[in-house]
């Protein structure tokens, strides 16, 4: 196979490519296109010039279809562009100050001028609507492949719509295509007339990374049925490709298809390769090693991607190595790569090049003529409205063009049709370059290898290592925090890993846990057996309970370490974090498993609260690294104060079992980093992986005494622990009834006390989330699900009040509850579980008996079935409407999978609800007015509000976590703040100045150590 380019190539590639310059000349071209639309030309003129203009606008056009009413459209258009500054502004500003005053003209116009500026790049709102367009791409040499535009879809009925939508659509155009003959040279080799372009993601509302093979299925069984349809028509199908996320699973599914079929119809069966991902190249590679064992021919459309900014922002925010290529070239150079690869392999595949880039498709048609390929031996392929000189010149040459006609309505389109104008407008964009800012042929057909550096030429030569992996442990010199990956499951490493840790963990099931004291170990006479909630019978392990003895005898020994340990350097204990992390990141997926076991949290629920333990370790450590030594107050000539702090002394770590790991460590290690002992008391439910947890500082070096285990129930070991006057600190996270206590019992201060009690109280909430009016409804669903439903509810940040605004709540509680039918109920152990058990007996009947009320008092939307083999603590996310503002639904803490609908009339009343509660945790909206987000962000007091995404998973530094009221003291865990409430500041003053010398400050800094 060649691998790189042949030099004597480029002087046929620029020759081809300036007569396809030329022949887009000729067919108008040159202009600003396309042409006939003023909106639309102004519009990406504006853009161009200016990117406030460019955000605002498109945020804007998205937004657009969900308003109803034209002042809702005035209202949003004056929101999003009265404060842009630029080009634009004059013009604004008037169409601004008309709309104000009669916004029925403008509202109707920036409608028909949207619609007609979507009608550019989407073929028609239904097949039928379509079919004249076809026809005319057809009679000017073109063939087509259409795909429906749609909704995310969220529900097992939305995908059984979509499947159904394909099938008539097959069947219409099969019956409108009857006639359409093709002639000339191309027609020997032609492929089927009819060819649909699907999406996976359309046809499942349950696509899971945890596990593919069930993903595959569900897909399959609308897949099959519509390929077979296609088949029995002549038809020819294609599987785009989505995000970065998708890609494995979309390949995966291809092969599985493709082999239910005779190899002599598999090329009427198609996929992409995406050439902006680093990994396209090897994925090629063995596409085509695969298809050639199998002995059948594919197609493969080959485009350079759609999703690079989200992949680049998905993959940042998750700590994950970037899977697309940084700079164009690189991407470019990697197009040509895969197509001489592809048309090296010609037996085996029939190659469709899509790209709108004169210079990356003239490499090709050149390259396929060295190798003495005919036009038909091939395809190009473009996007319906984007490069239609293109399209014809090519056609012209004698090419077979063929374009992506999408087909929908305006609303379910407008994602495409954003995408569609943004792509126009980017800075590295073709089409800009050509079209917009007129660069010279030269430039324009350079070859992108030549434009690569030394290192980026041999990376995109050797692209093949797999994108995403583990973060290696902290190194020496890695300076700053940086979040640990959580698991990427797309991995079939991931996911094997995790299936050999469920196992290794299994093997390890019912074994006895002794109490920690002082380094001794003792076994005790009294056990606390801990169940698997999924399946009760099942003992994850047996752990020791302490006595009013071992209390005395654990703080005795905190005690006694305390001044040794908080004598000790800061370098010290700071690397003793970093080590139990590194421990904690080698063994994440086993720490996952007990997770599983014992708290019945499904693999990503587990996974996520392991990766935020690892992160404790390391940001408590580089925050003490960071006050750890003190600060001088003022630099003043003759004075020298320092700020600095010392220990508080022995802590009471009392921790919930909802996040064994995360809280239980971060309490733990914030309180050892800042050179406290510790006592800790794991929650009974949680009391093996506590018992682990201790194993864990005892290996990374924790010395004996400096941290304790003293297992049992929070009615005697807890209260005990917390009441005793030795002990100076309380970090308690859990319920409101059991914090509140802990607050009460340590203001009473015994006469031996060395110390007032400071108490770390987190507690519950009460959150709500607010659905406006204009919200985007596809991304709500998935967020209030997320939010809701995710371990059950039982996340002290968790939804429990959805409050819809308006109309807004008839369109999505249907949307909701089927959405809520598509979840699994199952063992959290099986990789495809979506909900799993409550915690306990107890817990169960606590929720069973709100859903009770529920049903008596309010209107149940939805409770599905929990299937009947399953003999855990289950019960179905549960959802009610109807729910008063102050019924026990909406005020008291489920903790459980239920959530109460509140429908109010306006924003004000909304926020009004949504702040009253004794809580105030988290909190969230979903709007797309900047009005409206302004004033949430301003009056939604809550400790942490989020707009526009899911309301829980809070990441260690990025979103310090804790509420106020009812939902504790105001500490911010993961916060820069936390450590100070582990610690006394002291300052200690030293007048410098000896007869009238005053040395240079400077020189005192070092005193500061
Ligand atoms: C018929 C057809 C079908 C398509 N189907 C799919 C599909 O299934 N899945 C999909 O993802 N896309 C698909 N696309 C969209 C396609 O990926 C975009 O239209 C394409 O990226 C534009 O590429 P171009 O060669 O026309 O333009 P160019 O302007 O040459 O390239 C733009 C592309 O370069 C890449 N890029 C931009 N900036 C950088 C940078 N700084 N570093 C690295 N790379 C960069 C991006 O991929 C960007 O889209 C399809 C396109 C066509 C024509």
């Amino acid at each position: 196979m060649t691998m790189h380019q042949d030099q004597t190539i480029q002087p046929e590639i620029e020759k081809f490519g300036r007569q396809i310059f030329d022949l887009i000349k000729a067919y108008g071209g040159e202009h600003r296109w396309p042409a006939g639309n003023n909106f639309y030309a102004r519009l990406m003129d504006w853009a161009m010039r200016d990117p406030v203009f460019k955000t605002q606008m498109f945020r804007f056009v998205d937004v657009l279809p969900t308003l109803t009413t034209s002042d809702d459209v005035v209202k949003h258009m004056v929101e999003y562009l009265s404060d842009v500054k630029s080009a634009a502004s004059s013009a604004l500003r008037t169409a601004l100050t008309v709309a104000r005053l009669f916004p029925l003209i403008p509202a109707h116009l920036i409608r028909r001028n949207v619609r007609s500026m979507a009608n550019i790049f989407i073929c028609g709102d239904s097949g039928e609507s379509a079919l004249p367009n076809l026809q005319r791409l057809w009679s000017e040499g073109a063939r087509f492949t259409v795909d429906i535009l749609g909704e995310a879809v969220v529900s097992d009925s939305e995908a059984d719509g979509f499947a159904a939508k394909y099938i008539d659509l097959l069947k219409l155009l099969t019956d409108a295509t009857r006639s359409w003959k093709p002639e000339g040279r191309l027609a020997a080799g032609e492929p089927p007339l009819v060819n649909l372009s699907v999406k996976i993601s359309a046809l499942s509302a349950r696509i899971q990374a945890t596990d593919p093979c069930s993903s595959v299925e569900r897909i399959l069984r609308h897949l099959e049925r519509i390929v077979d349809r296609a088949f029995q028509m002549g038809a020819a199908i294609n599987l785009d490709m989505e995000h970065y996320a998708l890609k494995g699973l979309t390949l995966e599914l291809f092969k599985v298809l493709t082999k239910r079929f005779e190899p002599e119809v598999s090329q009427r069966l198609g996929f992409v390769v995406q050439a902006y991902l680093r990994d396209s190249y090897s994925d090629t590679e063995e596409m085509l090693r695969w298809a050639r064992r199998e002995g059948r021919q594919v197609t493969i459309r080959l485009v350079k991607g759609a999703y690079w900014d989200f992949e680049k922002v998905v993959a940042t925010q998750k700590t994950w190595k970037i899977p697309v290529f940084l700079s164009k070239p690189e991407t470019d150079a990697n197009y040509e790569r895969i197509s001489r690869l592809l048309l090296e392999n010609r037996s085996v595949v029939y190659p469709a090049f899509a790209s709108h880039n004169v210079r990356t498709i003239s490499h090709a048609a050149v390259y396929a003529k060295r190798l003495g390929l005919e036009p038909g031996a091939y395809e190009f392929q473009m996007l319906y409205g984007m490069a239609t000189p293109i399209r014809r010149a090519f056609v012209k040459l004698g090419y077979r063009v063929r374009e992506y006609c999408p087909i929908g309505e305006l609303l379910p389109g407008m994602s495409y049709l954003v995408r569609r104008l943004l792509e126009n407008t980017s800075n590295e964009g073709f089409l800009r370059a050509t079209f917009s800012d007129k660069q010279s042929a030269a430039s324009l057909l350079v070859d992108p290898a030549s434009q690569l550096s030394t290192h980026q030429a041999v990376e995109s030569t050797h692209p093949a290592q797999p994108a995403a992996k583990l973060r290696s442990p902290r190194r020496e010199t890695q300076t700053c925090f940086i979040n640990e990956p959580p698991a990427d499951f797309t991995l079939a490493s991931e996911r094997s890993s995790m299936e050999r840790a469920l196992t290794a963990v299994r093997g390890k099931l019912g074994l006895a846990y002794p109490l920690v004291l002082g380094g001794e170990e003792i076994f005790g006479a009294e056990q606390l057996v801990s169940v698997n909630p999924a399946r009760p019978k099942q003992v994850i392990g047996r752990v020791a309970v302490g006595t009013p003895k071992d209390v005395a005898k654990a703080v005795a020994a905190a005690r006694k370490a305390f001044l040794p340990w908080s004598d000790t350097s800061v370098a010290w204990r700071t690397d003793l974090l970093d080590r139990l992390a590194d421990q904690m990141h080698a063994a994440r997926h086993e720490l996952s498993a007990w997770e599983v076991f014992e708290v019945g949290k499904t693999w990503s629920e587990a996974d996520a609260d392991v990766v935020e333990a690892i992160d404790f370790c390391r940001y408590y450590a580089d925050q003490m690294r960071r006050i750890g030594n003190g600060h001088p107050t003022q630099n003043l000539p003759g004075e020298v104060s320092i700020e600095s702090y010392i220990a508080r002394g022995v802590a009471a770590i009392i921790a919930p079992w909802n996040f064994p790991l995360a809280i239980l460590c971060g309490m733990t290690t914030a309180a050892l980093v800042t050179g406290n002992t510790v006592v800790i008391k794991p929650a009974e439910q949680s009391s093996v992986i506590g018992a682990i947890f201790m194993k864990l500082l005892r290996e990374a070096g924790f010395p004996d005494g400096v941290a304790n285990l003293l297992s049992g129930t929070g009615e005697s070991v807890g209260s005990l622990l917390v009441a005793h006057p030795d002990v100076d600190l309380v970090a308690f996270t859990g319920s409101r009834e059991v914090g509140t206590l802990i607050w009460a019992m340590a203001a009473v201060t015994h006469r031996d006390q060395i110390n007032l009690k400071k108490v770390i109280c987190e507690m519950g909430g009460k959150n709500a989330v607010i659905i406006d009016e204009d919200a985007d409804l596809d991304e709500a669903v998935l967020g209030i699900i997320h939010s809701a439903f995710a371990y059950q509810g039982q996340k002290c940040s968790a939804l429990s009040r959805l409050i819809t605004v308006g109309d807004v709540g008839r369109r999505l509680i249907p949307r909701l509850t089927d959405a809520v039918a598509a979840l699994k109920i199952g063992l959290p152990e099986q990789p495809d579980t979506n909900i799993g058990p409550v915690i306990d007996q107890t817990a169960f009947d606590k929720v069973q008996r709100y859903v009770e009320l529920g049903k008596r008092e309010h209107h149940l939307a939805c409770q599905y079935d929990v299937p009947k083999e399953l003999e855990g603590y289950y019960i179905a996310p549960t959802i009610f409407t109807e729910v008063e503002p102050r019924s026990s639904l909406a005020q008291e803490e489920i903790f459980g999978p239920v959530l109460a609908v509140l429908a109010t009339q306006d924003l004000s009343t909304s926020l009004e609800i949504a702040n009253d509660t004794a809580f105030a945790l988290t909190g969230g909206i979903y709007s797309r007015s900047l009005k409206n987000i302004a004033r949430i962000r301003r009056d939604f007091r809550v400790g942490n509000l989020y707009i526009n995404r899911p309301i829980t998973g809070a990441i260690v530094g990025r979103h310090p976590f804790g509420g106020f009221k009812m939902s504790g003291g105001g500490t911010k865990a993961g916060g820069r703040d936390y450590l100070l409430n582990f610690l006394f500041p002291r300052v200690v003053t030293e007048n410098t100045l000896r007869h009238g010398f005053a040395p240079e400050t400077e020189t005192l800094g070092a005193r500061i150590a």
